[in-house]
This record gives C-alpha cells, structure tokens and sequence, in this order.
C-alpha cells in the first residue's frame, strides 16, 4: 500500500489547477490522469475564452497547466481510479489498476463525458461515422457530407471547425432556438457551410458498414426522412463521472457530487472541482477556480488533521 499525502483524481483544467497549488503549498500532490489526459477541454481545438489567452488549441493549454505543476512538484500517474473507500474516514482508500493508496486528502476531478443519442444504429457505428469529436475525428470528413446534432455552444463551435474539412455540415437541433451564446451562433449563421435543421431529431443511424444514412423526424409536423451522410457528429451534452462514488458520496439528482461552499464533498478530507460537481457553468475557467478553491481547502483540512501536529 503507497502512502499519498494527497491525491488528485482527474487531470483536466480543475485537477490541474488543484495540482499546481497543492504543489505550490507543499502538498506534494500525485494526480492519477485517468483516461483523457487534459480533460474535455484537450479534445477541442481552439479556446478563446481562457482569461490571458488571446487564442489557444485546447491541448496546448492543459500540457502548460500540467507542466507548471509539475515545475512546483506536483507528481503525474498515468494510470486510471477502479476503486475507492472513503466511508469510513481516514486513511482514504484509492485503487487505480497498477497501485493501492492510502491518503489523508483526496481531490476529484473527474470531469463529465459525452451523453449519447441513445438511437438505433449510434453505439454500432461510433468509429465508423459516429463521433463525439470533431478535432479528433473532422480530418477523417474532408469533402464529405456530416450532420452535428445538439443546439448548445458545443454543437456550434465543433460545427463551424468541421468545416474546414467537411463540404456541408447540417445543424440537427430538437427545438426552434439554439441554445449556444449569441457570439458562436452569429458565427455559425455567417458560415456557407453550414446549415440548421430544427425541430429535428434523429430516430436512427444507419449503415451497411458505416454511417451512409440517417432517420430524421420533424418534431413538430411528425415527418420523417431519410437523408444520406457520412458522418453524424453528436454534442448533446455531458453527464458527470461519478460512477466510482456511488453509495460512497452524496450527489444530487443527475449524479453531480455535491459539495460545501469549501468544495468539500459529504465525506471529510475528499474534496470536488470542476464539471463533476458543477452542473451550471462547465467552463475551462470556472472548473480551474473549483480546482484552485479545493486545493486551498484540503491544505486547511490537511492541517488541521491529528497527525499534522
Ligand atoms: P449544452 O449546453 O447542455 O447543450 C446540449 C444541446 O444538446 C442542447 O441544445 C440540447 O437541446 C441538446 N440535446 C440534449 N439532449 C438531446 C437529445 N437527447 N437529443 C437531441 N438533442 C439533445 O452542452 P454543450 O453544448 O456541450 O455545452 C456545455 C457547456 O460548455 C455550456 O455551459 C457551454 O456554454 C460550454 N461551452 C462553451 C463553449 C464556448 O464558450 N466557446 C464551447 C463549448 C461549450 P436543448 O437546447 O433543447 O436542451
């Protein structure tokens, strides 16, 4: 059994932050990467909206805010949480697949993962059509025909880069208003490439082999279609990764971990930041001010505990 001080669980920009001022507080924090190195935010391409910087690729942000932790002393492992035991107090249990640890302070930030269609024909032809990202996956649409389906800020901005490869991108939104900001929406709208479809869902994906069709219903008049494309790209939101903390940490009603106004989950010395326990905001920014209140946080009740005196 290694012995942890502190364990960040999640290296995106929440458990980042929480990293570089653990670290900067003596912490010597190990953070345990998980399976998306960077979080959400590494898989988008441009960010815009990250205070300092004018514009950067989402990648290029996460690997400067791990490599500054890293400078003061905040230790990675790239290896992923199977199990954990918070129940009974301290010392805090976490198993990854390579290691067991004791510790006395434990930060998740487990970020949120896509939410599928859940249609016919999508689990099937994911990797074959399907995705859930366009930086990952537009180069693979160059001259193409795709659809992207959702309304949010998500469905705007992978769409309006999926144009840079694909020949036209349909916009398959469930309601007559977009839901994503005026700024993205304007430029969306501006964009010859693309094209909204609303009050439209898709009942089913269909192949042979890979993504050649799909099934489309008009919500309102009930007219159904079959329009062929090769790509269905779906941003319809994100549900957050607490899997691990069930029966283990109070959540509320779409498993969202919840937290004190010191990010302090329903068990003592294990803390949450960022869209794990955020419903509301989800931003770059807002989960690295979680990920900064938490470290702050555990360092007190770190302090605080018996065997710091
Ligand atoms: P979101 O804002 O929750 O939007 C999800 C979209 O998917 C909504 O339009 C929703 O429709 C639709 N939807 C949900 N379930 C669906 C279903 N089963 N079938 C069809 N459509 C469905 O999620 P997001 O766009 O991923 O954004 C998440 C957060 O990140 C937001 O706070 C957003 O502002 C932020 N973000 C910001 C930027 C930026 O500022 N550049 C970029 C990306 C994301 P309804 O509208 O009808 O609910």
């Amino acid at each position: 059994m290694q012995k942890e001080n502190l364990i960040i669980i999640g290296a995106g920009p929440a458990g980042l932050t929480a990293a570089l001022y653990a670290a900067r507080a003596n912490l010597n924090p190990l953070v345990i990467v998980g399976n998306q190195a960077g979080g959400q935010i590494a898989i988008t391409n441009e960010v815009e909206n990250f205070p300092g910087f004018d514009s950067i690729l989402g990648p290029d942000l996460t690997d400067k805010m791990k490599a500054q932790a890293e400078k003061f002393g905040a230790r990675f492992e790239y290896d992923e949480v199977t199990e954990v035991k918070f129940s009974a107090g301290q010392p805090l249990y976490v198993k990854t697949y390579g290691e067991e640890y004791e510790a006395r302070g434990v930060i998740i930030a487990t970020g949120a993962s896509a939410r599928r269609l859940g249609v016919p024909g999508e689990a099937e032809f994911i990797g074959k059509g399907v995705s859930y990202c366009a930086t990952c996956d537009g180069f693979f649409f160059k001259g193409k025909d795709v659809l992207v389906v959702g309304g949010g800020d998500s469905a705007l901005q992978e769409g309006i880069f999926l144009t840079k490869f694909a020949n036209r991108v349909r916009v398959v939104h469930r309601r007559g208003e977009l839901r994503a900001g005026e700024l993205l929406t304007e430029r969306a709208r501006k964009n010859e490439k693309i094209q909204f479809v609303m009050d439209t869902v898709l009942d089913a994906i269909e192949g042979p082999g890979k993504v050649q069709a799909v099934q489309a219903r008009n919500v309102k008049t009930g007219q159904k279609e079959r329009w062929a494309t090769d790509g269905v790209f779906v941003f319809v939101g994100h549900f957050p990764n607490t899997e691990l903390f069930k029966g283990q940490l109070a959540m509320d009603e779409q498993n969202f971990l919840l937290v004190d106004k010191y990010m302090q989950t329903s068990v003592p010395g294990v803390y949450a930041a960022g869209e794990v326990m955020d419903p509301i905001y989800k931003q770059a920014v807002s989960s690295s001010g979680q990920g900064c209140q938490a470290a702050i946080s555990v360092e007190r009740y770190l302090d605080a505990l018996p065997d710091s005196k």
